[in-house]
């Protein structure tokens, strides 16, 4: 009978955190698994150009990037499984991962899992989701060719999606909470000169509305407490990320938001275990800074294994 491997270190995630520590890892001949449990790349995958990654002029294409990260990691020998991890063990010796696709065991463990949108939270959102909800612009979009859609939030992704937006729909409603965008001052600029945008200030979403799919929402003003719903076929939601981390409850301190506080190398409070890109207390959330996180506790995790041969 075969036991199975015990790798040097396996990674949780395939963004651009987990995709640089696996190149890394790979190239510093650490045998490095990967478990992505849905589209390597990660939240990038869903962006249609990403114009901030450096060396790429023109901007790139988030798939295209994704794709890429994974090849160049594949091609120094790192493994890859899609699956999605259930439980995770962090003994100091031996650290067991259990997946959908079995259980994996390693000697460190990089967490690079990312982050997910938050949800709303008023009525009609879990009911209309795929029937006018969406929580990504350029799967949804090309769907809603000629409508009028909403965007909801104020930070960068929800006006870079509704930039995007602006390509399929007759018009975009980005609706805010305050009067002041979050976002980026090139993002705010191109909304702004945009004829296809309209902005809400100071308004909350009370409940989306429709019979089989959206047809618009109720709307309030919190300044000055005028309600009235407004049509729309769709309506887009970015109001912010949450750390995929539940998993992680009682095995490792998180922050209130379920972030992973780690020291500037990367490293938790458990030996041989590492945390890199969104699901790290206080990371940028950049894909810039993610790839560095992964590369920086790539070498952290070499660093602690010849420690511990
Ligand atoms: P974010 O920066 O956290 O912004 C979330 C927005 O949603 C904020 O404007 C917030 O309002 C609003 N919001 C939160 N909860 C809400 C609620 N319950 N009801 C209504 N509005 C609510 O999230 P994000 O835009 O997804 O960006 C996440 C991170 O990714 C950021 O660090 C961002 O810079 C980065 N990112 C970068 C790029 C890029 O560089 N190309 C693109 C996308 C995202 P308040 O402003 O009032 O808090």
């Amino acid at each position: 009978m075969t036991s199975a491997p015990v790798y040097d270190v396996i990674i949780i995630g395939g963004g651009p955190a987990g995709l640089s520590a696996g190149l890394y890892a790979s190239r510093a001949k650490l045998n490095a698994l990967l478990i992505e449990k849905a589209i390597f790349g990660g939240q990038i995958a869903n962006v249609e150009r990403v114009e901030n990654y450096p060396g790429f002029p023109e901007g790139i294409s988030g798939y295209e990037l994704g794709q890429a990260m994974l090849q160049q990691a594949m091609k120094y020998g790192l493994e890859t499984v899609a699956a999605e991890v259930t439980a995770i063990e962090l003994a100091e010796q031996a650290k067991v991962i259990n997946t959908t696709e079995g259980e994996f065991r390693a000697k460190a463990v990089i967490i690079a899992g990312g982050a997910e949108p938050n949800r709303l939270g008023v009525p009609g959102e879990e009911e209309f989701l795929g029937k006018g909800v969406s929580y990504c612009a350029t799967c949804d979009g090309p769907l809603f060719k000629d409508q009028v859609v909403a965007v909801i939030g104020g930070g960068d992704s929800a006006v870079e999606e509704g930039i995007m937006l602006t390509r399929f729909a007759s018009k975009v409603i980005l609706i805010h909470r305050r009067d002041q965008l979050r976002a980026g001052k090139l993002f705010q600029e191109r909304a702004f000169t945009n004829p296809k945008m309209e902005f809400l200030w100071d308004t909350v979403v009370e409940e989306i509305r429709g019979d089989d799919k959206v047809s618009g929402l109720s709307l309030h003003n919190v300044k000055t407490g005028d309600k009235r719903v407004l049509e729309v076929s769709g309506v887009f939601i970015y109001v912010g990320l949450h750390p995929n981390t539940g998993y992680l409850r009682g095995l490792l301190p998180l922050d209130s938001e379920g972030h992973i506080p780690t020291n500037e190398m990367m490293e938790t409070e458990i030996a041989g275990v590492c945390a890199a890109g969104d699901v790290r207390k206080n990371s940028p959330r950049q894909i810039i800074t993610a790839a560095a996180d992964g590369a920086t506790a790539a070498l952290s995790t070499e660093r602690f294994l010849s420690q511990h041969r």
